[in-house]
């Protein structure tokens, strides 16, 4: 009689089914740092995740991505936005705070295309290392907006990181202070 082998089948089937719907679940609930994703399809609002060449507003406090800088950070951002405004600027935030798994995400990435881990490292820190996990740093965009906080972020404490990331920036000094000149890449500091 075949029946008790469908039986294990049907409930190994729906042990798998409950896996799943648990895994679906668990992707609404915090804490961000969950199992490992496999790919950005694993990542949701509460990595801090924001879709490549999409941004959100400096002021949505609604996000992890932003609700989980500090709130030093967060507040000179958004005193920025709005003098940046005022000079007919927009500034967007392309990747705020990341969750850990996301940050690795980014780096296996990184070492996937620049075939590289020296490379990768120029680009991408460490979980432990980022300063994106840590909510101390802040990418933003467009062009105009990096350019615009270039010339005027000091009067923020907010300073480019890196010389070769102008979109990074990160408190760095006391408001009305010169920051520091940028390191070469994210592997020097
Ligand atoms: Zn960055």
């Amino acid at each position: 009689m075949p029946q008790p082998l469908t039986r294990t089948l049907r409930a190994a089937a729906s042990a798998v089914l409950v896996s799943l719907l648990a895994l679906t679940l668990s992707s609404c609930a915090p804490p961000a740092d969950g199992p490992a994703a496999a790919s950005e399809a694993d990542l949701g609002a509460e990595d801090g995740y924001i879709p490549e060449g999409e941004s959100v507003s400096p002021y949505a406090d609604d996000l992890p991505t932003i609700a989980n800088l500090d709130l030093d950070l967060r507040a000179a951002l958004q005193r920025a936005a709005a003098d940046a405004a005022a000079d007919g600027v927009e500034m967007l935030v392309t990747d705020g705070w990341r969750s850990e798994r996301y940050q690795q995400l980014l780096l296996d990435n990184a070492i996937r295309n620049y075939l590289s881990e020296e490379e990768a490292r120029k680009w991408v820190k460490t979980p432990e290392e980022s300063t994106h996990v840590r909510g101390l740093a802040v990418d933003i965009g467009p062009t105009d907006a990096d350019s615009w906080l270039s010339q005027h972020g000091n009067d923020y404490g907010l300073c480019q990181t890196y010389g070769n990331e102008m979109w990074h920036f990160e408190l760095a000094v006391r408001p009305g202070e010169t920051c520091p000149a940028p390191l070469n890449d994210a592997s020097a500091g």
